[in-house]
């Protein structure tokens, strides 16, 4: 598309996060101007902006990746191929569910994807990050937004991706007619605490000599009885660059107070051959937070729309980001198929929109651990040929066809024809006892 050929003039993105900014390359061939609004000053930005932990890019996301024109930057540093193993217990019994995709899922700490995208974002013509800024207000009726130092701001399409605790979706929420403020709320899931440990001999052994990064998760063994009640999730990843080491990211609720914490990670890696000294150091300088869960009745308002964390964040089992990520791409799909903006925003809304308010709920049930006998379940439907594999073993975002808009429709309806099945065959059993009882006293 040339210069003379832009659909629109301006796009105001907020949050100049991994979301913001790969919808803006993305969506670059539609608007002469695109200006992104970032509250923290840049040196922060790429200085700070990562956490701990390595995202995964599972191919739906790759794909918007390599669209945004980021891949070729990303994967030149500490990018790895990664195998992906899964550790559940289930009614009691240790399980290892590993993922079959050939090549395996890539990894990259965020920090590195905010640089490369920065990257790609400053040498692309035409778009510019208002750093340190201050939004004040958005009219949604002018299409116009106040930016303390930018001023008056006009915009045929803001989007609101400045993430969880989104300033956008209060003003979209105050100022929408159809629901009230209340509706749009954080849910706290859990408290986490996020370390990183030498990869010493004694994790090697018990969880496998690691050739690449490697992704796995777990729940946490108890055999302690002061854990009771206690509910613990647990994902580690092994990262072999820029050093050996283990990522931990350990989940509990809050009620867990840190003495305890401690001690069940001195419990669960006691084999790690690490001392008690260099335990309590890894855990110190630890990095700790909540996680919390949106719940958004809509993501849209007349030329305005949510993307990522601040529509859709929830607690991350590895996919928060990488769904936030997959839904740039479903929207970028429908903005380039629709005849104006609202049309646009409206089909997503309805379609991708669903799809992922449901994904939201599924991803808070995952997080209290209300899915787990189900897993066991679809594993019997699966290989019966009921349904298909559980979005959470593999299914869902981490397979090659994983598509935002209908992957949680899938799920349910599966979840809904296995329960049936469940529900006939005992209706059947109970009929075959009676008759039998019935058959043997008279
Ligand atoms: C400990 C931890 C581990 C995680 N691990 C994973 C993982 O393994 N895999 C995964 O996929 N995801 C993971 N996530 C989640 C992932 O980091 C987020 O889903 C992702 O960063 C969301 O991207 P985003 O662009 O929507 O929002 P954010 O990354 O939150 O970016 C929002 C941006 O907006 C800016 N901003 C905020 N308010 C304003 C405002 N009023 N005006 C202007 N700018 C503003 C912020 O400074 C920020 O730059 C993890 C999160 C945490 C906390």
């Amino acid at each position: 598309m040339t210069e003379t050929e832009f659909r629109h003039e301006n796009l105001v993105i907020v949050g100049s996060g991994p979301v913001g900014m790969v919808a803006g390359l993305c969506l670059k061939p539609y608007f002469r101007k695109i200006t992104l609004l970032e509250r923290q000053c840049k040196e922060d930005f790429l200085s700070k902006n990562g956490y701990s932990f390595p995202i995964l890019f599972p191919p739906a996301s790759e794909a918007v990746l390599k669209q945004a024109g980021v891949w070729d930057d990303l994967i030149v540093d500490n990018c790895e191929y990664t195998g992906l193993t899964v550790y559940k217990t289930i009614m009691g019994k240790e399980y290892q569910f590993k993922s079959d995709m050939e090549p395996a899922l890539r990894s990259h700490w965020r920090s590195n994807l905010v640089r490369a995208l920065h990257k790609v974002l400053d040498r692309t013509e035409g778009m510019d990050i208002v750093w340190e800024c201050n939004l004040q207000d958005i009219d949604f009726d002018k299409n116009e937004c106040h930016e303390e130092k930018s001023g008056v701001l006009p915009f045929d399409m803001l989007i609101g991706a400045d993430g969880m605790y989104s300033r956008t979706r209060r003003m979209l929420a105050k100022a929408h007619d159809m629901y009230k403020e209340e509706q749009i709320t954080l849910e706290h899931i859990r408290a986490w605490r996020a370390f990183n440990l030498p990869a010493t001999d004694g994790i090697r052994k018990k969880y496998g000599e690691f050739k690449h990064s490697q992704h796995i998760s777990f729940e946490f063994h108890k055999d302690n009885e002061e854990f009771h009640d206690i509910r613990i999730g647990h994902v580690m990843t092994y990262m072999d660059k820029p050093k050996p080491s283990f990522n931990v990211i350990v989940t509990c609720n809050e009620a867990m107070p840190f003495d305890l914490f401690k001690k069940l990670n001195k419990n669960f890696f006691s084999f790690s051959g690490m001392t008690d000294e260099e335990m309590d150091e890894c855990m110190d300088n630890g990095i700790s937070g909540k996680f919390e869960h949106v719940h958004t009745p809509t993501f849209t308002y007349k030329n305005v729309v949510l993307l990522g964390d601040s529509a859709h964040g929830f607690l991350s089992e590895g996919d928060a980001l990488s769904v936030g990520i997959a839904s740039v791409g479903s929207f970028y799909r429908k903005f380039a198929a629709a005849s104006s903006v609202p049309e646009a925003l409206k089909t997503y809304d309805e379609k991708t929109g669903t799809s992922l308010r449901l994904y939201s709920k599924w991803a808070r049930d995952r997080a209290n651990a209300e899915y787990r006998s189900e897993l066991g379940l679809f594993a019997v439907g699966e290989k019966l040929g009921i349904v298909s594999k559980h979005p959470s073993m593999f299914g869902g975002i981490y397979s090659d066809t994983f598509d935002v808009d209908t992957c949680m429709h899938l799920y349910y309806a599966d979840r809904k024809r296995l329960f049936r099945v469940i529900n006939a065959t005992g209706v059947a059993f109970a009929v075959l006892c009676a008759v039998i009882v019935w058959l043997a006293v008279s």
